[in-house]
């Protein structure tokens, strides 16, 4: 049975090149990169090469990058810190974030006692950057964390309209760009965002492996305490063959960037055009989303919404949910519950999300296993 891996906004399989470059880091680079002779040497040189890759596609400083274990550990730390450190009193967020943020600033709210406000939901899924607006106050000192694509559903944010509301009430604006990063160019240099984090494993690099821009005039306190290792703001000995795996695929991400944009673009359209031409009364949930991401509600009933998911899966199809199913129960995505009506949150939708690795045979595939059901 061939495989078909339809979830890239879950993990993106790695690249070839990426694997090698790991592979060859751990053969030939395992010196510890804060010893002074010529293996921790190298990798240390190593480490800031990959630091110079990354920072030279955003368009910002090798100093300000900094390597995490993931996009979590980095929003965890920023968030935490602003409030711990930098007197920063209301968070803005939307109740579709990610739960890296969202429960982050649950708990920020229950051990610091801050405002935490919502900014609201549209029915098509965008956030009203209006409510951002009213909802800000030059004086009161606030932390703005949005995310740029949402993960379930691909809505965008508007990037220079935030960044730009940020700054004319001096909030400070943090930024999950965990879908979008090696997906479309971002210019930290024209778009003033404070904080950015990412992780390898979404752009075909590999897990446990991420980082964080830090603008240069926000001075951090360490997250972990110990060695000299990334400007002892996290301390522990650096993974040097991750470090190299995640630059290799975020140069490779941006070498690639348009023809992969323009193939992946093409086979999102087919996607949807097939569903449309097979499932009368199909739903696009979410509005101009974000060219890798699909999220659909199906025209099934109720009780096929546990189903699906297994059924796809029987068949060697990987795709992610719309709506949790837990023991039986079927509980609708946070994201999903913010703008559809409490009937359609029943009703089964699927996320589908694509890579270069896909193919139209692959669509084709998908859209008559799901007949089936
Ligand atoms: N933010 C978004 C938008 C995500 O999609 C994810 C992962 O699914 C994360 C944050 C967390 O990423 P990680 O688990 O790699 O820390």
């Amino acid at each position: 049975m061939k495989k078909i891996y339809l979830d890239n906004a879950a993990t993106t399989p790695l690249r070839p090149e990426v694997i090698q470059t790991i592979i060859n880091t751990l053969e030939n680079d395992f010196g510890n990169p804060s010893s002074t002779h010529s293996f921790g040497r190298s990798g240390k040189t190593n480490v800031e090469t990959a630091r110079k890759t990354i920072a030279k596609h955003l368009n910002c400083s090798a100093q300000e990058i900094i390597f995490t274990a993931n996009a979590t550990e980095a929003t965890n730390w920023i968030l935490r810190e602003m409030v711990k450190n930098h007197n920063i009193k209301k968070i803005i967020t939307s109740k579709i974030e990610h739960h890296a943020t969202l429960y982050t600033v649950l708990n920020l709210q229950k051990e610091f006692g801050i405002d935490v406000e919502y900014v609201k939901v549209l029915p098509n899924g965008t956030l009203d950057l209006f409510d951002l607006e009213r909802k800000l106050d030059s004086e009161i000192p606030t932390l703005v964390t949005l995310m740029h694509v949402n993960n379930e559903i691909g809505t965008v944010l508007d990037l220079d309209r935030v960044t730009s509301i940020c700054q004319k009430y001096q909030a400070v604006f943090h930024c999950d760009t965990v879908q979008s990063i090696g997906k479309v160019k971002i210019d930290l240099d024209k778009t003033p965002i404070d904080f950015l984090v990412a992780s390898a494993h979404k752009f075909h690099g590999p897990k446990g492996i991420g980082f964080a821009f830090i603008r240069k005039n926000r001075i951090m306190q360490p997250m972990l305490f110990g060695g000299e290792q990334e400007k002892g703001l996290r301390a522990g000995t650096e993974a040097v063959h991750q470090i190299a795996g995640m630059a290799k695929a975020f140069d490779l991400a941006h070498e690639f960037l348009t023809e992969e944009t323009d193939y992946i673009t093409d086979l999102k359209r087919y996607c949807i055009e097939q569903l449309h031409n097979n499932f009368e009364g199909i739903v696009i949930n979410g509005e101009n989303t974000f060219y890798n991401i699909l999220n659909v509600l199906l025209p099934f009933s109720e009780e096929k919404t546990a189903m699906i998911l297994f059924n796809l899966d029987m068949k060697g199809i990987a795709v992610s949910r719309g709506s949790a199913c837990q023991s039986g129960s079927v509980k609708p995505s946070h994201v999903l519950a913010e703008f559809l009506s409490e009937e359609n949150t029943k009703k089964p939708s699927l996320r589908i999300s694509f890579s270069h690795y896909n193919t139209k045979e692959e669509i084709d595939i998908f859209i008559e296993s799901l007949k089936t059901i």
